[in-house]
């Protein structure tokens, strides 16, 4: 046997070994290219992960998890991808399992790489749902946000993407009912972004973070590092049967699946707390906060110096 041929089968077994290991009850496999692969990781219950990278022509802004949820009656869809060409193949893996009407698209908070594939939904004339402040910080940061993607995707995998602000707003909590199970919409307060909205799917018991919980890429922050670090606090006080990051695996369970991220912001907040203390300027933080926690997260180079300064900005005036 070659060494290629024998790689492979490892790989095979290890993922094999994997899938067995974990709860997932369906896989479905992408038939075609154009099709996202999904697991079901609940009964009824979808999700896509997304890439740990950069947006980029090859990825097509496929950097993110995205879900959906299977009623009796119709389906709701947790973040569409970071391009309509995601998008539709998002789409198109929802097709492959129901044939039920998308009611529902709704995004955990205004990012691109989880809201630039809603334009793939418009023909199905879904209710678009956010938080109530998602609209603002879209349509406010919609220029840099199309001018930085157009650049990072490349014109094919930028082509069709539309900026779609929600047309309905949720302030507090609020339910959806699909047919025989609903979700339970909560807007959160400001941390990662001002804009985050959990959603509980009430059949499973499955928490849906958004990106209030990263695990393996590294959390980015453009909200509240203070807001984060006592909504994590809070996060943890509570029970679900599992929960799916925004980026990351398909699922995990409480409250371990936060502990890693709120050790980094920590890591964060200490040592600028302390800098502060000691005088030091934002430039000695970019070069030493939080960089205890280099190893343990992918992409940390791409954001963790942005982060440490959003936290130097906000802890500074403390
Ligand atoms: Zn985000």
């Amino acid at each position: 046997m070659c060494e290629r041929h024998l790689l492979s089968r490892q790989n095979f077994l290890k993922a094999a070994l994997a899938l067995a290991a974990s709860p997932l009850l369906r896989y479905v496999p992408a038939h075609a290219a154009d099709q996202a692969e999904v697991s079901e990781i609940a009964p009824g219950v979808f999700v896509h992960q997304g890439r740990y990278e950069l947006q980029s022509p090859e990825n097509r802004g496929d950097m993110a998890n995205a879900s959906f949820v299977v009623g009796s009656e119709a389906v709701a869809v947790i973040d569409t991808l970071g391009s309509a060409v995601a998008g539709r193949e998002l789409r198109s893996a929802i097709r492959a399992v129901t044939g039920k009407p998308i009611r529902y698209v709704i995004n955990t908070h205004m990012h691109p790489d989880h809201v630039f594939g809603n334009a793939a939904f418009k023909e199905d004339s879904p209710t678009f749902v956010g938080h109530h402040k998602l609209a603002r910080g879209l349509a406010s940061r919609a220029e840099r946000y199309l001018a930085i993607n157009k650049q990072m995707l490349g014109d094919d995998a930028f082509q069709g993407i539309e900026i779609i602000l929600p047309t309905l707003a949720v302030d507090g909590s609020q339910t959806l009912d699909l047919g025989g199970r609903s979700l339970v919409l909560e807007t959160q307060r400001t941390a990662h972004t001002d804009n985050d909205m959990t959603i509980t799917d009430s059949a499973t018991d499955t928490w849906f973070l958004g990106d209030l919980l990263f695990s393996v890429h590294v959390p980015t922050l453009d909200g509240s590092i203070k807001g984060w670090l006592a909504l994590l606090d809070a996060f943890s006080r509570r029970q679900a049967a599992r929960v799916v990051p925004g980026h990351g695996p398909k699922a995990m369970e409480l409250p371990g699946a936060l502990e890693p991220e709120q050790r980094y912001l920590a890591a964060i907040a200490n040592d600028v707390r302390r800098l502060i203390e000691e005088g030091k300027t934002l430039e000695d933080a970019t070069k030493t906060a939080g960089f205890s926690e280099r190893d343990a997260w992918k992409l940390f180079d791409q954001y963790h110096v942005r982060n440490v300064t959003a936290a130097f900005a906000e802890l500074e005036w403390e």
